[in-house]
């Protein structure tokens, strides 16, 4: 998969993605990361990108000539035209479901907007899709580039280890993960729960599942109604529901 990001600080990127598990990636030939320096294409003389906005108020914005023509580079580079992305408090907040969509994407170009954001001309024409990374405004979009990559490069077949480590992990089937334990056994008279060291997989895999539906139900109720449950879980739930009426 190739991403190609479009910025002003392009050297933010170079050691979020040359690191870890995306470096290892991107070593492997798995990913490919290219950054643009949008500067780079200003055809005005003082090699600026922003100007003030019309109608007055605060800040400065960036004007679309450098953009597109930074845009039609990646399109040459690329030998297509990539999937457009503007990172903006404006879009669709980002979530799971839609990070493993966009990882079946082979082509994929972010653009990051700084200051008071870019001139709508240039959205309007090229972007595909706008994406948030959350209800919060930022400097720049370099940051929500970087969550991102790092989010939908995890999804692509042979990035991390085994697939299970994100199919079994929050977020991805509607309910947030159990909690996880390594050695030692016991840390500051804190034992690791039994069950997890009884060898017996189908109990530990069952127990695992409560842990999930538990703390989904107390930490984020509202993911419950579109979750995956079978019968089994629905008994669970209604079990807790239960016990927690009587105690209230
Ligand atoms: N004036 C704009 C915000 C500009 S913030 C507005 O009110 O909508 C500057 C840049 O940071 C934006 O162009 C965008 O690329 C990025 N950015 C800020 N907050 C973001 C968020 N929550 N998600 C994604 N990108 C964000």
């Amino acid at each position: 998969m190739r991403f190609d990001i479009m910025t002003l600080f392009p050297d933010m990127f170079d050691r979020v993605f040359g690191e870890s598990i995306l470096g290892r990636a991107a070593e492997k030939g798995l990913l490919e990361m290219h950054c643009h320096q949008i500067r780079e294409y200003t055809k005005n003389k003082q090699m600026q990108v922003d100007d003030y906005p019309y109608g007055g108020g605060m800040g400065m914005v960036m004007f679309p000539q450098p953009i597109a023509d930074c845009f039609a580079a990646v399109c040459e580079q690329a030998g297509t035209r990539p999937h457009l992305i503007y990172m903006s408090p404006q879009g669709k907040t980002l979530t799971q479901q839609r990070a493993r969509e966009l990882a079946q994407m082979p082509n994929i170009c972010i653009l990051c907007g700084h200051y008071e954001g870019v001139d709508e001309r240039v959205l309007d024409a090229l972007v595909d899709e706008q994406i948030s990374i959350g209800d919060y405004v930022l400097t720049g979009g370099e940051i929500p580039a970087m969550a991102l990559v790092d989010c939908v490069s995890r999804m692509v077949p042979g990035v991390l280890a085994d697939e299970v480590c994100f199919t079994e992990e929050s977020h991805f089937a509607g309910l947030l993960e159990y909690p996880q334990y390594t050695r030692p056994f016991e840390w500051e008279r804190r034992q690791v729960p039994e069950i997890l060291v009884s060898g017996h997989h189908a109990n530990i895999a069952r127990w695992r599942r409560d842990q999930s539906l538990e703390r989904t139900l107390r930490l984020r109720p509202d993911m419950l109604a579109s979750a995956e449950l079978t019968d089994k879980d629905k008994d669970y739930l209604e079990k807790l529901q239960a016990v927690d009426e009587v105690s209230e």
